[in-house]
């Protein structure tokens, strides 16, 4: 992780790493508020009074302290423009750079876990390349973004983009030929659209062909689309389509890792560029924690958001009146609080053992789907690596049953045996966090 790359030399991260300050002056205690006195004759309200925001007439207020200042630094909607993963960023600038300059189309598979940047990067890339191109550097872009959280059904992409490229509003069914339409007839003058897709795996459709469309609307050479599609499983192409097709489709591909304990470190520390909030061993803490866990640099930044707040209002403030290891130890059991860490500490050995295999085999795969087949070569495995006894075919069996009755479990319904797939019900850091040892 480097800050800056030449191509990114115009920012100007002094305006950007601003953070945006959230506090208004309405949050003063009720008790501070003047008590009203026996209600006088309230004026009418006038009858054609224009309703309109009242003026502040003082600004908005500065953090009252190191610890509010750090909080605010940290949150997670604070743009982050220091130590995004380099070589990610270069990779996803060159690929829309050169489908830009000559003119053509693309689409490129982001993929990665959680909180690993993936949405940050992404949307650094476009603002360095509108700068590019306001500075003709590169032809001009029409740039448009939709993301699956934010639609109520998946064909309502169809909808969205038909009306951000045109402002047209129509139905999903008809939007969809319009597209298609639009995306296979020449235009010549026509400008380049540049289109993310965020939580592409929200499109998911039983026909599957919103997600097709936006993998095959690129490779038609008169589109001039090139789209970003990012999403947390690494295989929904081929999952869609035969594997055969999505070679066709030639899908440049990228997967962003989880960030190492000295990546998160380095966030946190450019999040909170000098002041002195953390104590330097509570900043290890949280990252190596969170390293060990997920790598997920949201995750890092709640936990120490919730510090800060810790500390503040803590008794036992530390020595130095910093945010302590003390205080992230209670931040973190706090967040990894859920009723299903007890369950699993009280569960069997073999059902703990059961569900490191399973995280086990998503790590190999990639996926964050198994069959129990495969889990259980995991499990085989872990046995022999701590000198257990090798569970019986029935007893994994019983045990993989016995977990989704607790809900630990997504169990596919229909009896396949061993060829039964199964997902995680809760995340793979609460499972990782109760089953670590102290
Ligand atoms: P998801 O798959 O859940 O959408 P994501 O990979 O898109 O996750 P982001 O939204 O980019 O993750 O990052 C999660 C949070 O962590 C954001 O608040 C972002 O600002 C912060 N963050 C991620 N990477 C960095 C970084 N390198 N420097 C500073 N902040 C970062
Ligand atoms: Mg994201």
């Amino acid at each position: 992780m480097v800050p800056c790359t030449p191509k990114r030399k115009t920012r100007s991260s002094t305006t950007l790493s601003t953070p945006k300050s959230s506090r208004k002056p309405s949050d003063t205690t009720p008790a501070n508020t003047p008590r009203k006195s026996p209600e006088p004759r309230t004026p009418k309200t006038p009858r054609n009074a224009t309703p309109r925001i009242p003026i502040r007439n003082q600004a908005t207020e500065k953090p009252a302290n190191v610890l509010e200042e750090a909080r605010l630094r940290l949150h997670v909607s604070t743009i982050p423009v220091p130590c995004l993963p380099e070589e990610e960023f270069q990779d996803i600038y060159n690929f829309v750079e050169s489908k830009l300059i000559d003119g053509t189309g693309g689409c490129m598979y982001i993929s990665g876990v959680p909180g690993t940047g993936k949405t940050a990067t992404v949307h650094e890339v476009i603002r360095c390349l509108q700068q590019a191109a306001e500075n003709d550097e590169l032809p001009s872009f029409q740039f448009i973004e939709i993301n699956g959280m934010k639609l109520t059904d998946p064909h309502q992409a169809y909808v969205q983009i038909l009306q951000l490229l045109t402002g047209q509003k129509v139905t999903a069914t008809h939007a969809a030929e319009l597209l298609a339409k639009l995306f296979s007839t020449p235009g010549p003058k026509r400008k380049t659209t540049v289109l993310i897709v965020d939580e592409l795996d929200l499109l998911w459709t039983r026909k599957q062909d919103v997600m097709y469309n936006l993998f095959d609307w690129p490779t038609q050479r008169q589109a001039k689309l090139i789209i970003l599609a990012i999403a947390n499983t690494m295989d929904l192409p081929e999952r869609i389509m035969m594997n055969r097709v999505a070679s066709r489709l030639g899908l440049t591909r990228m997967s962003f890792q989880p960030y190492t304990y000295k990546q998160l470190q380095q966030i946190i520390s450019s999040r909170l560029n000098h002041i002195k909030a953390f104590e330097e061993d509570a900043i290890q803490l949280v990252s190596r924690k969170v390293a060990a866990l997920s790598g997920d640099a949201r995750r890092c930044l709640d936990i120490c958001r919730r510090s800060t707040e810790i500390c503040e209002f803590s008794s036992q403030k530390s020595a130095s009146g910093l945010v302590s290891m003390a205080h992230v130890m209670k931040a973190i059991d706090e967040m990894f609080s859920s009723p299903y860490i007890n369950s699993i500490r009280n569960a069997s050995l073999h059902e703990q053992m059961f569900l490191k295999a399973i995280i086990a085999e998503f790590r190999r795969s990639g996926l964050e789907e198994a069959t129990v087949q495969q889990i259980y070569h995991q499990h085989v495995a872990l046995c022999r690596i701590e000198g257990l006894q090798i569970p019986t075919v029935s007893e994994i069996m019983a045990i993989c049953s016995r977990l989704g009755a607790c809900r630990f479990l997504l169990v596919e319904s229909n009896n396949k045996y061993l060829h039964v797939r199964v997902r995680l019900n809760i995340s793979q850091d609460d499972v990782m966090y109760a089953l670590k040892q102290e």
